[in-house]
């Protein structure tokens, strides 16, 4: 990211487990990104998104660097990491709800929802955008934010703000 110059606010999530609130920084987090809970509930997950067909997204990724790194600067999105963490601190079956510092991005985005699919939580997760409501496998905002952009995308020859704005915060 530093490498184009457009690095600025990184994104940051937050989620509230037992009345304390945690926060999670894109691409932080290692140490719990290294613990055996998290790596059990990321190969859980990873396992039932398989068995429904879900191709993880990497789209968000700009650099030219191979596959493999680009799904691993995915995985450290912040609102994977809080949601990985509510759904481990949290009783099955509870609502999980999350606010994020920036808008969610097209991969998360979709991934969360394949999340609510496969592990039956409701998980609200508020940016700066709106409020986007996964439930089953859905989105409230029926991806309303997603097309805008990839329309703005198409209209916008010269450049992308509107998507670079998303990309290059994380
Ligand atoms: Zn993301
Ligand atoms: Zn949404």
């Amino acid at each position: 990211m530093q490498k184009r110059g457009i690095k600025k606010e990184a994104g940051c999530s937050w989620t509230q487990v037992k009345n304390r609130v945690h926060s999670f920084v894109a691409g932080g987090g290692f140490e719990f990104r290294n613990s055996a809970e998290y790596r059990k509930m990321w190969n859980e997950l990873s396992e039932a998104m398989k068995k429904i067909g879900y191709v993880p997204g990497t789209s968000v990724v700009l650099h030219d660097v191979n596959e493999e790194t680009k799904a691993m600067w995915v995985c450290g999105h912040s609102e994977r990491l809080a949601t990985i963490f509510a759904l481990i601190n949290t009783t099955s079956g509870m609502p999980i709800r999350i606010t994020k510092n920036l808008r969610v991005c097209i991969d998360c985005h979709s991934w969360i929802k394949v999340v609510s699919r496969v592990t039956g939580r409701m998980i609200v997760l508020r940016d700066t955008n709106r409020f986007h409501h996964f439930k089953e496998g859905v989105c409230s905002c029926k991806d309303y934010c997603v097309f805008l952009r990839i329309l703005l995308c198409l209209v916008s020859a010269l450049s992308c703000p509107s998507c670079v704005e998303g990309h290059a915060n994380e």
